[in-house]
């Protein structure tokens, strides 16, 4: 060896650790080492071509931007060279040294935090260049950069700990090379029909020929700028499996060429499952972008609003300078028109699916309605994105139901100018709150929202068509009055007596005195059937409950809005009230009722602080009842 000095290092921890797990507990996995490390010559190869285009001094620059794969399989020895922007000395050190954040990082906090198996996930992460000690008992890795002046130099790892650098010959030209010799159980990986197949499967379209002992195996061409018709589904779905690492086949598929006024493709998919789940960091996303062929940026986050990252795909135009900078692009008119009509093209193809195909349009919101929903800031696509919002309803069988607002408008009641929405956890929660009891009987649909950002994606909105949206429990009686109920209310009870009525006015004054400040008013209510009370906000349209305990989870000392106490007196609780009322108005038994049913309304809308007060109260009552029970047994 023509080495000058070699140096020896130790692996940082992390890597120890990456590389245990890799090495003891990844076996059926291992040949995504080969996809890693083509990956990583792919990057390299852009890398070096980017600055070419933009003009960089460059050494070697005649040189072919390709990747070879050498198979000795005597001496077990696979050889991986590109002709890429290289590595110099201490960039070996950075870069084979730490683990990027892209892959492996992820991976190992993954594997932290879920304990998964290692081989479910692997496919899912590019876990990087150390993915190749699950086959490799030593790997040399021989880089010379595209920098001027540049010595070529020598990394030798067995992947146990250490590794060794040096300096090596000057005639060595641009671009890594890694020589990996394979571990005796890894035999397979220097036979031909072995690596060809793993190609096909992984690395196919990679834009750069890769040549396996002289012969071209990847398909190499730009499939997104040929024509529909010439590509296979199949061809498709490799592409996206290729640029996704999904296993599974891609729900949609939205490929365009566009022409006039700017001239790109685009081919973009949206993918079955959503992929949040694995993903650590929100900011992972967006779209390849490519100019004539060559590729600018991975993963533009520019051409996609957050609301639509769970489409992947690439985009790939005519018009932008190859020399463009990713700092000036967005400043850049061309551009922004590319992104404005990709987003566009999948705002329109959305509205077709859920024209053409509601059950399939359920599936993709299913996924991927929760990330959608965000665009309520898309002011500019605000028709289109309200189009497709779906919501659960009153009008939904079940909790799978979806209601889209236009079905709503074709389901609104004569008169009835306002959208109706009530918050809570689950359906069956809204479902049986008092507040939507009175809706209905009425036949008025209320949309149940159970994500906290529906809520805040209505008060954004404000309106659909001339619609407002209006919370449950911030509808006053007058407006609810104009409907007349579907249901026959099932009161058993008897018209109450003027004697009564007014005493029932003077209990609602006691009621008032015993809850203080925590309310705004008690009063009757006019839209109770089931239930004895319900805590409403009044008429100013304040906020729902929902709302104001958003609020005040991010400003702690906001004080609770006082509400409006409404009371049933039709419901048998209050009726015996009365007549308690009637023989003692200060006995304790009414105060105890009274604070029961503020502090259930409290619970049930969510904002109970203390719910001890209420559990002892309650276990009270049951001690008191419980005695009259068993005398009434005996
Ligand atoms: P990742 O590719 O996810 O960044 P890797 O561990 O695979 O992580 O590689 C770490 C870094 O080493 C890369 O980001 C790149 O800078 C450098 N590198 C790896 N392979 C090559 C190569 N063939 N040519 C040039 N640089 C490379």
């Amino acid at each position: 060896m023509d080495s000058e000095q070699t140096k020896k290092y130790h692996f940082k921890a992390e890597i120890k650790k990456l590389l245990d797990i890799l090495v003891h507990s990844l076996y059926t996995s291992r040949e995504i080492f080969v996809r890693e490390l083509i990956s990583n010559s792919s990057d390299a190869l852009d890398k070096v071509r980017f600055q070419i285009t933009k003009g960089t001094y460059v050494i070697d620059k005649e040189l072919p931007l390709e990747i070879r794969i050498k198979l000795d399989e005597k001496n077990n020895i696979i050889t991986i060279s590109d002709t890429g922007i290289g590595m110099s000395h201490d960039e070996l050190i950075e870069n084979i040294g730490t683990i990027a954040k892209s892959g492996s990082e992820e991976f190992l906090k993954q594997l932290a935090q879920n304990k998964t198996d290692a081989n479910n996930i692997i496919g899912k992460f590019g876990v990087g260049f150390y993915s190749v000690f699950m086959a490799a008992k030593e790997v040399r890795i021989k880089s010379k950069s595209y920098l001027k002046d540049e010595p070529a130099v020598m990394w030798i790892s067995d992947g146990l700990g250490d590794y060794e650098i040096s300096k090596i010959d000057k005639e060595l030209k641009r671009g890594t090379s890694i020589e990996i010799h394979l571990k005796e159980d890894a035999k397979e990986f220097s036979e031909k029909y072995r690596i060809q197949s793993v190609i096909k499967k992984y690395s196919n379209f990679i834009t750069f020929p890769i040549y396996l002992d002289d012969e071209v195996v990847n398909s190499v061409s730009a499939i997104w700028r040929e024509p529909k018709n010439n590509i296979k589904k199949e061809q498709y779905s490799e592409f996206y499996k290729f640029l996704t690492y999904d296993s599974e086949e891609p729900a949609d598929i939205i490929h365009n060429s566009v022409d006039a006024p700017i001239q790109f493709y685009s081919l973009l998919f949206i993918p079955k499952k959503n992929d949040e789940f694995w993903k650590y960091n929100r900011e992972d996303y967006g779209l390849d972008l490519y100019v004539r062929r060559v590729l600018i940026q991975h993963k533009n986050k520019e051409l996609l609003p957050e609301y639509l990252s769970f489409v992947k795909g690439v985009v790939d135009s005519e018009d932008l300078p190859l020399n463009i900078s990713r700092e000036t692009l967005q400043e850049n008119a061309i551009f922004s028109k590319i992104a404005k009509n990709v987003v566009s093209q999948i705002l329109g193809y959305l509205q077709k699916k859920a024209k053409d195909n509601p059950e399939q349009y359920a599936e993709f919101w299913k996924e991927h309605g929760k990330i959608f929903k965000w665009g309520y800031g898309d002011f500019a696509n605000h028709d289109k994105y309200t189009e497709l919002l779906r919501f659960n309803s009153s009008k939904n069988e079940n909790e799978n139901g979806l209601t889209s607002l236009e079905e709503y408008e074709g389901r609104l009641k004569e008169g009835q100018k306002e959208i109706y929405f009530a918050t809570g956890t689950t359906r069956s929660s809204i479902d049986g709150s008092p507040h939507v009891e009175v809706f209905k009987n009425k036949g008025l649909e209320v949309l149940y929202l159970t994500d906290p950002v529906d809520e805040f994606v209505l008060s954004t909105l404000r309106k659909y068509k001339d619609f407002e949206f209006k919370s449950v429990d911030s509808v006053d009686a007058s407006t609810l009055e104009r409907f007349k109920d579907e249901v026959e209310s099932k009161n058993e009870l008897n018209e109450i007596s003027k004697e009564d009525e007014k005493h029932f006015n003077s209990l609602l004054a006691r009621m008032k005195i015993i809850l203080g400040d925590r309310v705004k008013e008690v009063k009757e209510s006019k839209r109770l059937v089931n239930s004895p009370s319900v805590l409403v906000t009044g008429e100013d349209g304040g906020m729902s409950a929902q709302l104001q305990k958003i609020l005040k989870m991010t400003n702690k000392d906001m004080a609770d809005l006082p509400k409006i106490l409404e009371i049933n007196k039709n419901h048998t609780l209050i009726r015996n009230l009365i007549q308690i009322f009637k023989i003692d108005s200060k006995d304790s038994y009414i105060e105890n009722v009274v604070e029961q049913l503020y502090e259930s309304a409290l619970l049930l809308e969510g904002s109970l602080d203390d719910p001890h007060k209420l559990v002892n109260r309650l276990s009270k009552m049951m001690e008191d009842s419980s005695g009259w029970y068993l005398n009434m047994k005996k």
